[in-house]
């Protein structure tokens, strides 16, 4: 048996989708052997999304998708390979990071 649970900050995170990569993984590795951590995430994941059924919807801008479109044209990191590129000796090292600021 477990002695040792993430708090409930870092569970409530995980369960909204709030937590990062690293601590998504750390969480996920921990509900998967403990049934208390698990059972309290599954009524965070419930609370949550009885709230979202009670939260009055908002208007989306008409122009939201082309602006988050060309929000992500502007963030690539790097130029297109040529057409005549041979993608057999294309080495891929890749990460993605975001940053949605207003
Ligand atoms: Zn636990």
């Amino acid at each position: 048996m477990t002695r040792h649970h993430p708090d409930e900050t870092l569970l409530l995170e995980y369960a909204s989708g709030a937590a990062d990569e690293a601590r998504a993984l750390i969480v996920a590795t921990h509900l998967s052997f403990c049934a208390q951590c698990r059972q309290t995430v599954t009524v965070m994941e419930k609370v949550g999304g009885a709230l979202l059924e009670t939260t009055a919807p908002v208007a989306v801008q008409a122009d939201a998708l082309n602006r988050s479109l060309a929000r992500l044209e502007t963030a690539a990191p790097f130029e297109p390979l040529p057409g005549n590129y041979d993608l057999s000796r294309l080495n891929i090292v890749a990460s993605f990071q975001y940053k949605i600021t207003d």
